[in-house]
C-alpha cells in the first residue's frame, strides 16, 4: 500500500500496515515535521520514503529521508547549503491508554533525578510511543533531523575561515594582514615592532 498525501504520510493508521508492511513515499516541508528556524533551517521540502512493518503492535520504521538544509560554517560564520540525507530506524510501541507512564514516581523529591537516570534504560533512543491507532511520524523525523547536525559544521574541508585580525573572510580573497605569518607569537612580535616602527618615523 502507497500512500502519498502529506498529512497521511506522517500520520498513518495502524490498519494501513497490512501483512505487507506499508510503504509511505512523498516530501515534507519543515512546517509538516514541527521544525522551527531554531531547530533546523531547511529551504525546501525533503524527501520521505518509509517502511512500516506492524509485529503485534511494535510498529518497525526504517527509511531515509534526504534535501537539503542550510548550516552555519563554524569558520567563515557563512550560512551554506549542506547535503541532508540519513537513514531513519525507530520503534513505536503502543502508550498504555490509562496506567500513568512512571506510576512508580511520586516522590517529587527523586522524581527529577529518577526520570533523566532511568529513563534511556527503559526507551532506547530510537523508541517512540503511539496513542490508539495512529503513528505520528513527525517528532521522530524532526528529531532526526535535528540530530542530524554535526557538531562543527563546515562549508568546505578548505575554508580559509574569516582573518583573526581584520575578520575579513578570507575564502572570497586574501586580506591586507596576508602578507604576515599568521602565527600568534609573531603577531605579538609584530605589533611591539610597529610601535618602534612609528616612533623611529615620526
Ligand atoms: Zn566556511
Ligand atoms: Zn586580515
Amino acid at each position: 500500500m502507497l500512500v502519498g498525501v502529506t498529512m497521511e504520510l506522517l500520520r498513518p493508521l495502524l490498519t494501513e500496515i497490512t501483512d505487507d508492511g506499508l510503504s509511505l513515499v512523498g516530501e515534507v516541508t519543515a512546517e509538516e515535521l514541527g521544525l522551527t528556524a531554531d531547530d533546523a533551517l531547511l529551504p525546501g521540502p525533503v524527501a520521505v520514503s518509509l517502511d512500516l512493518t506492524n509485529i503485534e503492535g511494535l510498529v518497525a520504521v526504517t527509511g531515509v529521508l534526504e534535501g537539503t538544509i542550510v548550516r552555519e560554517c563554524v569558520r567563515c560564520l557563512k550560512e551554506y547549503e549542506d547535503p541532508l540525507a540519513f537513514s531513519v530506524r525507530a520503534a513505536f510501541i503502543q502508550e498504555p491508554k490509562s496506567a500513568p507512564r512512571h506510576p512508580k514516581r511520586i516522590d517529587p523529591r527523586r522524581a527529577r533525578a529518577e526520570v533523566t537516570e532511568a529513563e534511556p534504560e527503559e526507551e532506547p533512543d530510537d523508541q517512540y510511543h503511539y496513542q490508539g491507532n495512529q503513528l505520528e511520524l513527525a517528532p521522530m523525523l524532526r528529531e532526526h533531523v535535528i540530530l542530524s547536525a554535526p557538531m562543527q559544521p563546515i562549508c568546505s574541508d578548505d575554508c580559509l575561515g574569516l582573518c583573526a585580525q581584520c575578520g575579513k573572510n578570507l575564502n572570497e580573497g586574501p586580506c591586507q594582514c596576508a602578507t604576515e605569518p599568521p602565527i600568534p607569537t609573531v603577531r605579538v612580535v609584530r605589533g611591539m615592532k610597529r610601535k618602534t616602527d612609528e616612533s623611529s618615523t615620526s
